[in-house]
């Protein structure tokens, strides 16, 4: 791969992808890192660090190096005897990645799941039921006057959104420092409430009553009781008050929304209240993706299946319930007994009963590095990073398209997971002949 400088590089950590990183390669390795943040630099300064080996199977309990071919071999004898295959992951790869797993999932008459199953896996269900009221990250800067974090931390978990997007000047907010407010709702207060111009603090649990009070009050109704999630009617009044006067709000949420109480009933009365906000003036909402490459796991899997998550395909055609196709749901009912995992560390991240059954069935784990599914995987296939060591797409928070590129070459034999989940999924065709 070329030496030197590279340009306006993407970055594959969060669902911002800030695409002005630039590296510095010296020897197939990048040595800098300028203008990503600190998580964004550990990512791409610690490329090489604790890969996956090459090629392994797990035989009478201890890891043996094999050739790829073997294991692609036993990955595709595992998933052809397989009764019920659950496909994970994908929120940390590329798009082509995506499209060979479903194509697996297919094949094999098995279930494919992605992370915002446990993430904002509400948030879509929200949508599904009250639609949408999207924004590029363009027009947030060029013109909100409010902004609202909700449940989200963005200084700690995406640090240079509030940097690059809503402390940063726009075409029609030329000084964000008196023209621009930022306020963050949360249950405690967090470093980005910290630095927020104003922090609302509401009870652990009440997201759905204080949006729905803030519904009530929005659209000129009155509130029979003193206090809503520990704000006082007043408070509220005038926080609606507020919100109905910006010239152009927007709401992002984070999970502290999506996963307190009420999960998807939250998503679906804010998205309501944006709704009613409209009736006034302009806002909009985005939910903080987390991986990179969630928000591309969601479109991808619409696009090939219909449908944005918990898809499956016993009967030949893909059928979407989420609490019953959805990966944890499926693992601690037992119901999986093949698990393909790709880019994800669900051993690290599931809950304990998720995790027993896990121990117990065939896991075929594909990542570059190792983590803990790759400690208990049957199969492990090291492969290459996107947006680092092989090029591919993925989808910002906002829904924008990003071509990532290669910067520098993978280690020797390794290829990115589109190439191994290809070699699979035509094993899997052949074993059928
Ligand atoms: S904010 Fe997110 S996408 Fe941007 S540099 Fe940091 S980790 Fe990367």
């Amino acid at each position: 791969m070329t030496e030197g400088t590279h340009e306006n590089i993407v970055c594959v950590f969060c669902g911002c992808l800030c695409d002005d990183l630039q590296l510095e390669v010296q020897n197939n390795i990048i040595t800098t890192n300028e203008n990503g943040c600190a998580i964004s630099k550990a990512k791409f300064l610690n490329h090489a660090d604790d890969r996956l080996e090459g090629p392994a199977i797990r035989e009478n309990g201890a890891s043996k190096p094999v050739t790829l071919k073997e294991a692609i071999a036993k990955a595709v004898d595992i998933i052809a005897n397989s009764k019920r295959l659950l496909v994970y992951g994908l929120s940390s790869t590329e798009n082509d990645a995506h499209r060979e797993a479903y194509k697996i999932a297919e094949e094999a008459g098995g279930v494919v799941d992605n992370t915002s199953s446990v993430c904002h896996g509400p948030t879509i269900l929200g949508t599904q039921e009250s639609g949408e009221t999207v924004a590029a990250l363009g027009e947030v800067r060029h013109r909100s006057d409010l902004v609202i974090y909700w449940g989200s931390n963005p200084q700690f978990a995406h640090p240079r959104h509030m940097t690059l997007h809503t402390r940063a000047a726009g075409e029609f907010i030329k000084d964000p420092k008196t023209e621009r407010k930022i306020w963050v709702v949360d249950i405690r207060k967090t470093i980005s409430a910290g630095v927020a111009d104003r922090y609302i603090r509401i009870e652990p649990g009440t997201d759905l009553e204080v949006i729905s009070a803030l519904r009530a009050l929005v659209r000129g109704k009155e509130l029979d009781v003193d206090k809503v999630g520990g704000l006082s009617v007043s408070d509220l009044k005038e926080i609606a008050e507020v919100m109905k006067g910006a010239k152009y709000g927007v709401l992002f949420f984070g999970l502290g929304l999506t996963q307190s109480k009420g999960r998807h009933r939250n998503i679906d009365a804010a998205i309501r209240l944006i709704q009613d906000l409209n009736s006034y003036t302009k806002w909009s909402m985005m939910p903080m993706r987390g991986h990179y490459n969630v928000a591309g796991a969601n479109k991808t899997s619409t696009w090939q299946t219909g449908y944005p998550y918990a898809v499956d395909y016993a009967r030949g055609y893909p059928r979407y319930q989420p609490g019953e196709f959805t990966a944890v749901d499926m693992l601690v009912r037992g119901e999986a007994d093949v698990l393909l995992n790709i880019a994800a560390d669900p051993a690290a991240h599931f809950p304990r009963k998720a995790l027993k059954h896990m121990g117990n069935i065939s896991i075929i784990n594909l990542d570059p590095k190792q983590n803990m599914t790759s400690l208990i995987a049957e199969v492990n296939v090291p492969t290459a990073i996107a947006g680092i060591e092989c090029d591919g797409a993925a989808v910002r928070m906002d829904g924008l398209p990003l071509y990532l590129k290669k910067v520098v070459d993978p280690p020797e034999n390794v290829l990115p997971d589109r190439d191994i989940l290809r070699m699979i999924y035509d094993g899997l065709r052949r074993a059928k002949k």
